[in-house]
């Protein structure tokens, strides 16, 4: 039998001598690894077409109950050309990347189905020059909901007054300036409280409207990227070179 995946390969590992193991996000099968043999062979006819942070099409034989396949062939469907020449975009599509594999959830094809779509679209806005922090806090504001894991900004998180005064990442929200002050936080300045707001609620699909009334600012993404770390003990690597490259 002969399957062929549309899918978004997020990583790419050297394996023994001459393979690789890619870890691809499928709308069919959600997230899976193909072994590709010879890759890293002078003569491989695939070598060209499994680049990380690209869209392909992958021919293999599928099989109930497994997660890892071996590759038959393989065909670029989208390169996202000028995110691979410039450091800042190559970062950014890192950490996506990276965030799309780990709060991806593994039981629900639906759920696999939406982290697709906005992956495609973050890789798609990255590729044509748009406000990097803004997409990426965007995306990863989306994979948090889609993980059940959506930061608290409508009140807060302590007592439920409205007058919020920061944002603690291991709480999970808002907090007022007592129930900060009680847990030692540090107030911040309303307009980042506004920002962060408006950027948890909006969703990447929405990016031209946000982009028209604001700007992400590493601040945010840090923010974000730490509270996934508190509540889901995923480490996103990638985030020390994003914060690096990405001015
Ligand atoms: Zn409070």
């Amino acid at each position: 039998m002969n399957d062929t995946v549309r899918g978004l390969i997020l990583r790419q590992t050297d394996y023994k001598e001459a393979d690789v193991i890619l870890q691809v996000l499928t709308k069919e099968y959600g997230m899976i690894a193909f072994r590709a043999s010879g890759i890293r062979r002078m003569t491989s006819k695939n070598a060209g077409s499994v680049f990380p942070y690209t869209e392909a099409d992958l021919s293999f034989d599928y099989k109930d109950g497994r997660t890892i396949f071996r590759l038959k062939t393989a065909r670029t469907a989208n390169l996202y050309r000028r995110m691979h020449t410039d450091m800042e975009m190559t970062a950014a599509a890192a950490l996506v990347s990276e965030i799309a594999e780990q709060l991806t959830p593994h039981d629900d094809i639906s759920h696999a189905s939406q982290a697709y779509d906005l992956l495609k679209r973050a890789y798609e806005l990255i590729n044509e020059g748009a406000h990097i922090h803004t997409c990426t806090t965007l995306f990863i504001a989306d994979m948090m909901r889609l993980n059940g894991i959506t930061p608290q900004v409508d009140a807060c998180l302590g007592c439920g007054r409205g007058d919020i005064a920061a944002f603690s990442a291991k709480e999970g929200g808002f907090l007022c300036r007592d129930c900060a002050a009680a847990l030692g936080i540090m107030p911040q300045q309303t307009v980042d409280l506004k920002r962060i707001r408006l950027l948890v609620r909006a969703t990447l699909a929405r990016y031209e409207l946000v982009i028209a009334s604001t700007q992400a600012q590493l601040s945010d993404a840090v923010l974000l990227v730490e509270m996934i770390r508190t509540h889901t003990g995923t480490q996103v690597r990638s985030f020390r070179f994003y914060e690096t490259a990405v001015q």
